[in-house]
Parts: structure tokens; sequence; C-alpha cells
């Protein structure tokens, strides 16, 4: 099949003529359409120029670039990417730990040794405590169709079964805490909307740095072309900031509903608010539209003008909390409030704090306020990347779980300590009738193509102490491209192919944009296999082989996926024609605004919250009584947020970790060129480094209760004082001490969840820094 592919190629890609590459014609050179597709929310083109099987050069997307169909251009690292297809470290052999657990002392093993050691491991464990011992983990590498996760849930349920988890390490505060306010986490508009705005307040969302989906950043440049107004509010002067916006609003970090109720004492005082959209669509912005039985006092309004609590939200006690100068809060109110339509657009930083639901739910509660709710060029708030226009193609089956029980993914390490203590009050859902606890701890890891078991959750420390003691877990299988600091965990460890070395589809987050087939280039390196490939075949080692893959192929089950496709798009070609060209892009007549039918009719189209309205009171809320996750979104101080906390003062800085340009998360953290490109670091403002007597590029170590870090600094005027940044996704590197030499933020961050969602916290954490050495 691939012979084939590879014949037609070069002629046509998306429908239309590529332009000339002089190298396609050279005879001895083969373009492979493929892509890449890693959890940037991204999706772009990448041809791999193959030569004697060998990749030598990789290209992207260059249709011609138009307005309604941009082209899908590769990042750098996704133009990086032959070094990682030809790393040294590439995992291309089966390996069987020899060392204590985490050691990463690993012996090369033939495939049949591996695939019966994990076999037996399996058979073991689900006759000794059942099959919700099992834990596929969460996280993985790609965001493809065929992403090796969804390999292992199907080996696991066709197995037997395994404890399932919810949420997401990115957004489970915010898809948590959206629907209790407009009944659905999809609450976005699609990007070519953005046009329509005529302001636009990105909101700690800083997608010319994360991607976030590929071309967001020119979605806003064609609207700021075609007149919007730019606004960051980010406590960095982050890319975002400097490639697209009009003004930078600065604020202590973790302070942003404390901005936005500032914001809405401006709007309310000066009777900015869309009143007649509140009496009609929402509820709980004011007394008189309360839910009954909700206590006076309880609304929104009262609240902000201190009517309830005596304190009344105004712009100078916002001042205190958050630094911005009270007469700047004042006037980005007044601008929001007076310029219609305006989309406030929200990343994910601020659902990953403390008291992350309280922010998102805000940003409703100001959409709804100035009356931008269903109409071009605004937004709702909550997870506005998200959209309900999805792709139509069918997810690969993971097959039916008989265990209903599910855990908030960022508590799995608690499900090993003490799962059988943890149940509602600990956010476990679908507790079988009669059950009110999880029925064992968890025993048995499968990890595929991820790095969440170590690197990437929160307190590294806490974390490895936890995987490292064999009488907490039984077994771990790993299955990567490289030995992770997740995968040096594995007791059977499994080589898997790149991208380059399968076929795959990947399509972008939530648009319903476009999709990418991703040709096999070359073959597999070493011994590495698909995880289809690892999976079926200890399916097969377990006796449930044809379950597992019903006698499919990848490519039979990736042509099954896309079926509906040609079913909902008379355009879309068939199976082997789309993958000569390698993109379909599916057209709209208009773009998708959320809520559209809604706000044309609230009767015929409410939206799915108990009362049909924007919920700004939620009476769900109110009769869950959570601490901390009351019925309206308020500002709370945060544990490990600022002053007003006991640790301040022996740990007097904030630490998190944004997302690196040069790395998806962990991955690409070991790419050579972009280490040289953009080297991890501790970025720190001036102000903090002086006294600590701290210059630029000095070592400095950086720690709290939980663990130490050592890294070199950054000095930079473009974040705020009081703040300090290490990018998330170094690999997690100890020294002798236990002090981690390769800036992992994750040694600093706490395990703690947020309160409603118990979600990641992970950029809530209070730090210390001092110099090392120049
Ligand atoms: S990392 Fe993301 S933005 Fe970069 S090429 Fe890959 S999918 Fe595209």
């Amino acid at each position: 099949m691939l012979s084939r592919v590879l014949s037609s190629l070069g002629a046509m890609v998306g429908g239309r003529p590529l332009r000339a590459e002089p190298a396609l014609r050279e005879g001895d050179v083969t373009v492979v359409p493929s892509g890449c597709a890693h959890n940037c929310g991204g999706h772009c083109v990448l041809k791999a120029w193959v030569k004697d099987g060998r990749i030598v050069r990789l290209t992207t997307d260059e249709r011609p670039d138009l307005d309604d169909d941009p082209q899908l251009r590769a990042c750098p690292r996704g133009r990086s990417y032959l070094r990682r297809i030809y790393h040294p470290d590439r995992l291309l052999h089966p390996m069987m730990r020899v060392g204590a657990r985490g050691e990463a002392r690993f012996e090369r093993v033939s495939w049949e040794e591996a695939i019966d050691s994990v076999a037996q491991a399996m058979v073991r464990a689900r006759d000794r405590y059942g099959p919700a011992a099992f834990l596929n983990m969460h996280g993985t590498g790609g965001a493809s169709l065929f992403a090796g996760s969804r390999m292992s849930q199907r080996l696991l349920n066709v197995f037997g079964g395994q404890l399932n988890h919810h949420n997401s390490y990115s957004s489970a505060a915010a898809r948590w805490a959206t629907p209790f306010s407009l009944g659905t986490a999809d609450a976005g508009h699609s990007p070519d909307d953005w046009v329509n705005a005529r302001l636009i307040l990105l909101w700690g969302f800083n997608p010319t740095e994360t991607v976030f989906g590929t071309n967001t950043s020119y979605r806003l440049k064609l609207a700021r072309r075609a007149g919007a107004r730019i606004v960051v509010i980010d406590p960095r002067f982050s890319a975002t900031a400097q490639a697209l916006a009009d003004d930078w609003v600065p604020l202590r970090a973790g302070t942003d509903s404390a901005l936005m109720d500032a914001m809405a004492f401006v709007t309310i005082s000066e009777g900015l608010q869309d009143q007649a959209f509140l009496d009609r669509y929402c509820v709980g912005f004011d007394e008189e539209h309360l839910p009954a039985g909700a206590p006076v006092g309880a609304s929104y309004r009262s609240y902000v003008l201190g009517l309830s609590d005596g304190i009344p939200k105004t712009p100078a006690w916002a001042e205190g909390y958050t630094q911005i100068p009270s007469e700047r809060i004042v006037a980005l109110a007044r601008e929001f409030a007076r310029t219609k339509p305006a989309a406030l657009l929200a990343g994910l930083s601020f659902n990953r704090r403390a008291y992350g639901e309280q922010p998102v739910r805000g940003t409703v509660t100001l959409a709804a306020m100035t009356g931008n709710v269903g109409i071009p060029g605004g937004s709702p708030g909550g997870v506005s990347y998200s959209i309900s226009r999805s792709l139509p193609i069918a997810e690969f089956p993971r097959g039916r779980n008989p265990i209903p029980e599910s855990i908030p993914v960022f508590t799995w390490t608690d499900a090993i300590v003490r799962g059988t203590e943890m149940g509602a009050a600990d956010g476990v859902t679908n507790l079988p009738e009669g059950q009110s606890r999880l029925r064992t701890n968890v025993r048995f890891l499968f990890n595929t193509a991820g790095n969440t078991l170590v690197n990437q959750h929160a307190n590294v420390n806490r974390t490895v102490r936890i995987l490292g003691d064999p009488s907490l877990v039984d077994f771990i299988v790993g299955i990567d491209q490289f030995i992770t600091p997740s995968a040096r965990f594995a007791d059977v460890l499994l080589p898997a192919v790149t991208w380059f070395e399968k076929n795959d589809i990947c399509g972008i987050w939530g648009h319903g944009h476009s999709l990418i087939f991703m040709n096999q280039a070359i073959a597999p390196l070493g011994e590495c296999r698909t995880d289809y490939d690892i999976c079926a075949a200890i399916a097969d080692r377990l006796g449930v082989g044809s379950e597992f893959t019903e006698g499919k192929s990848e490519l039979d089950w990736l042509e099954q996926m896309v079926a509906p496709a040609r079913e909902a798009d008379p355009s879309f070609p068939s199976f082997d024609e789309f993958r000569r060209r390698g993109v379909h892009v599916f057209k709209y007549e208009r773009p998708h605004v959320a809520f559209r039918e809604f706000r044309a009719d609230p009767v015929e189209h409410p939206l799915a919250t108990p009362s049909g309205k924007i919920e700004i009171y939620s009476q769900r809320l109110a009769d869950m009584a959570l601490e901390h996750v009351p019925p309206i979104p308020r500002f709370i101080p945060e544990w490990e947020g600022g002053p007003w906390d006991p640790l301040f003062e022996k740990y007097p800085l904030q630490a998190f970790g944004r997302h690196y340009q040069r790395r998806t998360h962990s991955i690409f953290d070991n790419v050579d060129w972009l280490e040289e490109s953009q080297p991890q670091r501790i970025f720190m403002n001036p102000i903090d480094a002086a006294p600590r007597g701290i210059e630029n590029g000095d070592l400095v170590r950086v720690f709290n209760d939980r663990g130490a870090i050592e890294i070199r600094a950054r000095l930079t005027r473009r974040i705020i004082p009081g703040l300090v940044d290490v990018p998330q996704g170094g690999w997690w590197t100890p020294d002798e001490r236990g002090i981690d030499q390769r800036g992992n933020v994750n040694v600093l961050t706490s395990e703690r969840p947020t309160p409603g969602a118990r979600g990641n916290a992970q950029h809530s954490n209070l730090v210390q820094v001092e110099k090392v050495r120049a």
C-alpha cells in the first residue's frame, strides 16, 4: 500500500497543485505527505523527503495561504522532527528492568520475552485484585485518531476492564465549572468569527507560544486587521502580548477573579450592564432573579457591591490583590462594557490554579453582563477554545468497560495509596449502587506515550516515592520512544514508532476545520512497533487478540473512522484519495457562534442548565455545598498565592510553569536544536534578582518544602516582580542529592487538587530562589 501512495505523490495536496519543489523531481527522493499532531491543539502538515529509506528533510504546507483556508504550517518543533526520529537515545528494543524501579537500569530482551512478561503480570494482577486495579495513565504524546493511550485503553477493556478517570491536566476546572453556568463546556466560537469582534480580551491566553490550535494567532491577527483592539491580561509580557496586543494588563498571578469582580463593580456602579439581557437570559445576577429558595443577598450584584459581606469589590479593593492600578481597572471595565461586540477569550492558565473554578465562571458572568453571548464577535466566556462543532469522524472504539467508577485523573496517586478510602468526596463518580468507595487500590499502571506518570504530575518527589514502592505498585508497563523520566519507572519498556513510521490521522482541537492524513514514510526504526501492534500482541498472548483487533489492520480502522466524513461532506474524497492528498478542509456556511439559537429564542432553545438560562447563581452548586465553590463566582485568596498566605514569609515568590514554545508539554525536551534556540531557564524580574545577588545566567536553586531544582536564571522585565517562571516540561534529572538539574517545575508543585473538579492546581506555588554560583 505504501508504494501505491508514494507513486502517486507530488501531484496535489488539498485539491490544489503543490508549489514546485525541485527535489520532488530528482528521482531518488520521494516526498510523503504526513503531519504532526502533538497535544498543542495543532495539526500541521509535514512532508517527509525520503531517500534510501531515510528521511533527509522535512518541509511543511506550501499551499496558497488564503484567509478562509490558511496554510497548516508546522512550528519549529515539528520542523525539528528529524532530531527526534534519529535521536541517538531513541528506544529501539524491548527492555526489562534489572535495577530498582526508577533506577533506569534495563536489559534488552526479545519481543517475545517482553510480551510474555507483561501478559503474565496482567493475569496475576487481575486474579489477585480484579480489573479495577488497572489504570491506563492519562497523557499521550499524540493527539491523533490512533493515539497510543486509546490502544491500551481498549486492550484493558477487552481483558476485563479498568478503573476509569475523568478530567485532564489541561482543563479540569474549566470543563467542570463552565457547565454550571452554560450547561455545556463547549462554549467557544470558531476562530473565523473573531474578525467580527471590536474588542478581544485575551485573558491568560498565549497562543503565539502555545499554539492552541494551528493558526490561532493568525486568526487573531486577522481580527486585529479588521479593526479589533486586543488587550492581553497576563503576568508575563508574553509573545502573544508582544505580537498582537494593543494593551497589556499585568496582574499578580491567581488574582484574576479579583479583577473580574472589580470590573463588574465598575460596570454596575456606572450602569453599563446590559440589564435587558441579564433579565431575560440569566439567573442570579440580582436579587430579583435569584432562584426560589436562594437566600437574600446571594446574588452576584449583592456580592460585588458589598451588600452581602460589607466589602464592595471596588477597583481600589482589587488593586491590593492584583497590583493593577485602580484607574486602569476602571478603564478596562469601561472599555469592555462599552465596546460591542467584545470577545473575552480565556486560556487555561487560571483554571490550573488553587481555585480555578472561580475565574472560569467569572468570565461567563462578565460576558453575560455585557450582553456578548450568542452574537457574532462576542464570546460567552467559559471554555473558549472548545466548540460544539466537531469533526465528522468516529473515534477509535475503546471497548466496553464493566467497571463504571471513575476518579478525577489528577488524584491517581491517591488511588494507589488510599484508593479503598476514596469516594464521592474525592470526586469519584459512577460508583455502582451500594458501593461508596473504590473497590481496590490501583496496583497496575499502563503508561502509553505519556510522561504524566512522573514528569508532568505534581510533586515529583512524592510521586517517585510512591511508584518506587513495590508494595504499592505491582507492575508498570511503559510504551515510549525514549527513556523519559516516566519510562524510567517501567518494569517492561516497549519501543514505539514516531508519526513517520506509522499511518494515522489528525484533526485540530475542537474546531471541526480539517483532517490530515499522516502517511507512513519510513519503516519502523530498530525493533519499534506501533502502539496498535504492541497492544494487539499483548492481547493475543492473553487470548483476546481477535476481540482487540476484530481482524482489522490499522488502515482498516482509520478508514472506518473517517467514513462519517464522507457522509457529512460530499466533497470528502475516497480513503485512498485522502491519503494521496494528505489534507481535507471542511467548509461551513458561516462561523460557529455559540448559543446563537438561545440568543434568538431562549424559550425554544434553552441552555442545558436546570433553569435553561445562564446561571450566574447556580442552585446546583448551592446544593452541593462544596467548600470554596460558592454558587456565584467570586474571588477567594489562594493558598500559596500571595502575602496573605502564612507560607509567604518563608517562600516569598510565586512560581509557575508556563508552556514553553520549544516544547509541547515535555515532548521535544531532548531536541538539541530547540534547546539551542530556547534553553531551559528560570525567568525572573531583576527587581527580585538584585537583593538575592543573582545576575543574568547565574545558576540558582529554586526550592520549597516539596523539593529543589537548580537552573540558570534569565533576568527579564517581561515578567512581573514577585513571580518566577520555570517553563513546564523539562525532564526531571535528579542528582545524587535529589536536586533536579533540568528545571522540572513539578518538583515544586503541589498535589492538592482544586475544590470542585479535583483538578490540578499546578500553577499555585510559593518558592524561594537563591544563587548557587555564577
Ligand atoms: S508541535 Fe503542534 S504546532 Fe508544532 S508542528 Fe506539531 S502539531 Fe503543529
